[in-house]
């Protein structure tokens, strides 16, 4: 888990004076889906609605998870790494559009982010230690290339033009599930929720006038925190390499990977982005591992809807201009007449 979310006590004691007639209260769960922890919390005045409001999420995520799950071989993604090297395989519409729309974050992060990593990813295997050798990246790493998915838009086939391609969804689905939670919260009338699937969480509303305050972990110690984020109706994901990985002489091997070198990526130690939804926060919280945190800022700054900290290998924490506070007045300049102090 890369952040934790926290109530204000005060907003919490000021809830207890509330009339009694509403009794609207926050109803949540935790599961395990997608290989992650889910968590979904819901305002409800209704407890049954609540709690089946939670259950359609859930049985949301499960949903995504059978549909989009490299680990499970019936998965319909599992179908398009075996044939579509072969022939163009057709996807269900809405497997194809998030694919395509993967290849939007590949293009922005200049390639950072790139759903083929996983012809080499597949490589590795964290909780087991193991790593490919210099000379299994060398034959792996030509597959590694999004510009090589072809896709027919009139009837919705995907195929690989390079022998020994795959994709793992793993950098955006929970993002995605995430989002497809929060719409079918909203569909159901609830106005303010949280839904967190690992490393990334949306929240909407806020906590009842007040925003959520979202914590980011320290990357060698999850009980330290490096700073809190105030956050309503927005989403925010932290990757971590902290996350999935192991140590081997010195050298730490995680889950996020340069699809140009097949190694783990490791310029920052975390990053975490904030934007609208949890499939752009997803789809942009490993750029800093492969371009760098200055070379990630200048991307994210370009784009108003994006904010980012990173956590730099020396411990620096780096902002994007809009979580920055503004810069102090050099010496000797006065405010203009009338401004705010
Ligand atoms: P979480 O799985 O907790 O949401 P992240 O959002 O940090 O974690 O995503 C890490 C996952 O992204 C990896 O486990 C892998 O499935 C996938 N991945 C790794 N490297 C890349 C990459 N360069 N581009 C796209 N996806 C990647
Ligand atoms: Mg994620």
């Amino acid at each position: 888990m890369g952040v934790r979310l926290a109530a204000a006590v005060a907003v919490l004691t000021c809830l207890s004076a509330l009339p009694r007639a509403a009794q609207a209260q926050w109803h949540e769960r935790t599961d395990a889906i997608m290989g992650t922890r889910i968590f979904v919390e819901v305002w409800d005045t209704d407890t049954a609605h609540g709690e089946a409001s939670i259950d359609a999420v859930l049985a949301e995520m499960r949903r995504i998870d059978n549909l989009m799950s490299h680990y499970k071989p019936e998965s319909e993604l599992s179908r398009i790494n075996a044939r579509a090297a072969l022939e163009p395989v057709q996807v269900d519409r809405e497997l194809f559009d998030l694919i395509k729309l993967s290849t939007h974050y590949s293009q922005i992060t200049q390639g950072a982010f790139d759903i083929t990593y996983a012809s080499v990813g597949y490589l590795y295997n964290y909780p087991n230690h193991v790593k490919p050798t210099e000379a299994q990246i060398k034959a792996a790493l030509p597959a590694v290339n999004w510009r090589n998915l072809q896709f027919d838009e009139a009837r919705h086939t995907v195929r690989f033009e390079h022998a020994g391609m795959r994709i793992d969804l793993g950098g955006i689905g929970k993002g995605y599930a995430v989002d497809r939670g929060i719409e079918l919260l909203k569909g159901r009338g609830i106005q303010h929720a949280v839904v967190t699937a690992g490393g990334d969480s949306r929240i909407l509303g806020d906590h009842l006038g007040r925003p959520w305050l979202v914590a980011i972990r320290h990357p060698d110690d999850e009980k330290k925190i490096v700073t809190r984020i105030p956050l309503s109706d927005a989403a925010m994901s932290t990757s971590g390499d902290y996350e999935r990985f192991f140590d081997e002489n010195g050298v730490r091997y995680h889950h996020i990977i340069d699809p140009h070198t097949g190694h783990s990526a490791s310029r920052v130690r975390s990053a975490t982005i904030i934007a609208p939804t949890a499939t752009q926060t997803d789809g942009m919280s490993k750029t800093a591992f492969v371009l760098g945190p200055e070379k990630a800022l200048e991307i994210i700054n370009r784009m108003p809807e994006y904010d980012a900290v990173f956590v730099a290998p020396d411990g620096r924490v780096l902002y994007s201009n809009g979580l920055r506070p503004p810069a102090p007045r050099p010496a000797g300049v006065d405010a203009p007449q009338g401004a705010p102090k």
